[in-house]
């Protein structure tokens, strides 16, 4: 089933795109948790990460690394950043098309 994330990839609804290529969008959070909070998702849809198989490896490993180089754009990369992926309701997910988050720029606390 189509997300808003979909709708953000077919460029239908505006987001603040900070990296793009035909595999990849990565685009700020509509509602930060810290000065720096960007989403990575695949162009493809994949609801969770319950639904990763061995065909999405190389993109969720692109995808990993694609955060890490925009950590170093963001100039966070050597304070410190998480990447998170949340999985259905106790995970907290909301929008299900799988998706990293990058956050950062502040202390981050645990959990
Ligand atoms: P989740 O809770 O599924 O792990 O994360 C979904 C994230 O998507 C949330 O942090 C939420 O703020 C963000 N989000 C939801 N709708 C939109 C939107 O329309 N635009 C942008 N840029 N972010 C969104």
């Amino acid at each position: 089933m189509s997300t808003i994330f979909s709708k953000i990839i077919a460029k239908e609804i505006p987001a603040e795109i900070v990296w793009e290529d035909d595999e990849i969008l990565a685009f700020k959070d509509v509602n930060p948790q810290a000065p720096v909070h960007i989403l990575i998702i695949p162009k493809i849809e994949i609801p969770t990460a319950n639904d990763l198989d061995e065909s999405h490896d190389k993109l969720m490993g692109k995808m990993i690394r694609m955060a890490s180089s925009i950590a170093k754009n963001e100039g966070i990369a050597e304070s410190g950043y998480r990447l998170i992926i949340n999985c259905n309701q106790e995970g907290g997910q909301s929008v299900y098309h799988i998706h990293i988050h990058l956050i950062g720029g502040k202390q981050l606390l645990w959990p």
